[in-house]
């Protein structure tokens, strides 16, 4: 079962996401990426009613299945973030599918998505927290798989990472610890923010902030 997701407030939820962005970032644009992984199919659907293309999910099988009950013309508008703990077995299946692969964070992963998807968008995702469970690779490892995706020929548009939760200080450096690297790198994406932190990241130079609960409401809880 997954929560039913209503159009009219999602609509208004991204015409306020929006305007608080451009407050918060007068000089620099700050997209949306609306993440539905936990609802149903209705969930892209209304992403794309209120002008929303960038979708992201989590997991290979839902992202399969909400692709599937998708229309042609609906599929081709959006754009498909992969934001999960990826294991390598599953990217060829959603090899046609993902537009760009944010949670790219080790070698292995690398050279299998150039593989299965050459040249294909990618963002190395740097673990923030020191939170094993987070996914994303320590800091110290981010240059060198910024170079490794490069040779084998993806592209590299960014950095991905997700907030250290409770302590909006150590937040903020991690954050900021990721801008610097993709300013030094030369990468003009930097996917970070979430629905509870978003103003620390865009104020720590967010391009991309992830939406979840802030645009569809709260999550059922994920059942195994
Ligand atoms: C679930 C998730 C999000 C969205 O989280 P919300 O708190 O619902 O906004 C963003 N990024 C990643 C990597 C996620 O797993």
């Amino acid at each position: 079962m997954t929560t039913p997701v209503d159009q009219q407030r999602v609509r208004e939820h991204v015409r306020d996401l929006q305007h608080r962005l451009a407050e918060l970032s007068p000089h620099r644009e700050v997209r949306i990426v609306a993440v539905t992984k936990g609802f149903g199919v209705d969930a892209p659907r209304a992403a794309l009613a209120a002008g929303l293309t960038m979708v992201g999910e989590n997991y290979a099988q839902e992202l399969i299945a909400k692709h599937e009950e998708l229309s042609t013309e609906e599929r081709d508008r959006i754009e498909w973030h992969f934001l999960g703990r990826l294991q390598r077995n599953k990217v060829r299946s959603i090899a046609a599918i993902v537009s760009v692969w944010q949670s790219v964070d080790r070698s292995e992963l690398i050279d299998e998505i150039a593989r299965r998807a050459p040249g294909a968008k990618v963002m190395i995702q740097l673990n923030l927290s020191n939170e094993p469970q987070k996914g994303g690779a320590p800091l110290s490892e981010g240059e060198r798989l910024v170079g490794q995706a490069r040779e084998v020929g993806l592209t590299v548009i960014g950095l991905m990472g997700v907030g250290t939760a409770g302590d909006p200080v150590e937040t903020a450096a991690g954050f900021a610890r990721l801008v610097e690297l993709a300013d030094r790198l030369g990468l003009p994406e930097r996917s970070i923010g979430m629905s509870d932190d978003l103003e620390l990241a865009v104020r720590e130079g967010s391009t991309m902030v992830r939406v979840g609960t802030g645009l569809f409401g709260a999550r059922a809880p994920r059942s195994l």
